[in-house]
């Protein structure tokens, strides 16, 4: 049976409800296919280890529009994660504590020596950034080229090479486009401080699953779970995307919200075009982990960096109080370096910062290895960052929106609402266009 709407979105991520509840808020028919048996894809706010904790992406910040307007709309507030008062760096030593202004100065003349030269080339947070060949000379630069060269001191080194390796979600940066890395400083307005805001501050009241719940009830989209896709076909003025167990959509146009290391899972046909196709071949680079610690009694807030060489976490931060416990939460940047169920792996990596920490329990999900994600937040490789646009040309009826096909803030919910906003528009112009 084949069932026919004007659009499919394929995902039901930040991207995909976006551009649902724009477009059936609009009077079209569109239908979610989600392989998931839950919306918010890459977001995932669950009860584990005695409180609400988010399992994926978590922070929010008022440089974002996006996300920012959309928590204005539906009467969200913030809730800012516990402010550090400690900065924990680890050394073959033993761990080194640094108050704020010192430890940031380090990070900030890190940033300075690896990406300040750009700064004439992304001037301002809110672009235009960059002409096509400026781009071009960035992009197909690393962002890492210049780590082994920093003229820092080893305490300096440590935390630069930590906050890469979490950032970009590898722990070799220079598998990352320069531009990619520039672009989220220019961001952040070329301020340490509001760089970390950004990745670390601000969490969402309720957490990041009562955003996806109010824009998903604000939608007369029809939602399907558990339903994957296989194959998109284009015909003559109308597409057919086909399930993996056998069901056929028809539809006008197709938006595409997967991320791009799961594309290789969907047959198009015809296939992607241009630099679409390679990026979609190569895939991105974030490979990294995500953990949560339930660590015996309290613990003063403290926020703690280690290099991939010294411990598969390269960041760690407390976070909540329960019930005279701490929950803390670390990251890595390579999936594979260790097991994220595994308690004493865990505490081994938490004891490099604080010696005498017990971990009581441990619980987090690796996206890297899920089916649905195969990569946690996006960071493109070189010559990635130009090729994005190219998403955006494969014909009428396709249209690729999410955090990772973002040119703004690419990898965060941010870039997912703005191109599932973006992708809706396009189709509304089309149909508007065609009357
Ligand atoms: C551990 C972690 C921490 C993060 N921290 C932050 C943070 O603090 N702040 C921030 O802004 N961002 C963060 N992010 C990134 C952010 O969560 C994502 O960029 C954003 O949620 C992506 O939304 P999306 O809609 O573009 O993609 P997704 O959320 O990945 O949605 C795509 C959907 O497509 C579905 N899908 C995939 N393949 C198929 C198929 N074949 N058929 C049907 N459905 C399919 C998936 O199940 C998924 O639901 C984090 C991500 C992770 C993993």
């Amino acid at each position: 049976m084949t069932f026919k709407q004007d659009v499919v979105i394929v995902g039901g991520g930040f991207a995909g409800l976006t551009a649902a509840r724009e477009l059936s808020q609009r009077g079209l028919s569109v239908t979610v296919l989600e392989g998931r048996d839950r919306i918010g894809g890459r977001t995932w706010t669950d009860e584990r280890l005695g409180r609400r904790i988010e399992m994926g992406g978590t922070w929010v910040h008022p440089t974002q529009p996006h996300v920012w307007s959309e928590l204005t709309r539906y009467g969200l507030s913030v809730d800012p994660s516990p402010n550090a008062d400690r900065y924990i760096v680890s050394t073959d030593e033993g761990p080194v504590v640094l108050d704020e202004e010192t430890a940031l100065g380090l990070l900030e003349q890190g940033l300075e020596e690896m990406l300040g030269d750009a700064r004439t080339l992304m001037p301002s947070p809110a672009g235009p950034f960059l002409t096509p060949e400026e781009l071009a000379i960035l992009d197909g630069e690393s962002v890492g080229d210049r780590l082994d060269g920093l003229e820092m001191s080893e305490l300096g080194r440590t935390i630069v090479s930590s906050f890469f390796a979490v950032g970009f979600q590898t722990p070799d940066p220079r598998e990352i486009s320069r531009a990619h890395g520039v672009r989220i400083t220019a961001l952040s307005n070329w301020d340490v401080t509001t760089e970390l805001e950004a990745a670390a501050a601000l969490r969402i009241e309720g957490g990041m699953g009562a955003l996806t719940s109010a824009i998903a009830a604000d939608s007369s989209a029809t939602l399907n779970l558990s339903t994957t896709v296989a194959s998109i076909t284009a015909h003559e003025g109308r597409s057919i995307v086909e399930t993996t167990d056998g069901q056929q959509y028809s539809a006008r146009s197709v938006i595409v919200t997967v991320p791009i290391n799961t594309l290789g899972r969907i047959a198009f046909d015809p296939p992607l075009s241009g630099a679409a196709a390679q990026v979609a071949a190569d895939g991105q680079a974030a490979r990294g982990m995500k953990v949560w610690a339930r660590v015996k009694g309290p613990l003063d807030p403290f926020f703690a960096f280690a290099t991939p060489a010294q411990s598969p976490f390269h960041v760690g931060q407390y976070e909540f109080d329960v019930d005279g416990d701490s929950l803390v939460v670390l990251f890595g940047s390579d999936n594979t370096a260790a097991d994220i169920t595994d308690l004493d792996v865990v505490q081994t990596a938490l004891r490099r910062w604080i010696p005498d920490v017990e971990v009581v329990a441990v619980d987090g999900h690796d996206w890297t290895a899920d089916e649905f994600s195969l990569e946690t937040w996006s960071n493109l490789k070189p010559g990635q960052y130009a090729a994005i646009p190219d998403f955006h040309e494969q014909g009428d009826q396709l249209l690729f929106a999410g955090a990772d096909y973002a040119t703004v803030w690419n990898g965060y919910v941010d870039g997912a609402i703005e191109t599932g906003l973006r992708a809706a528009r396009t189709i509304l112009r089309k149909g508007s266009a065609a009357e």
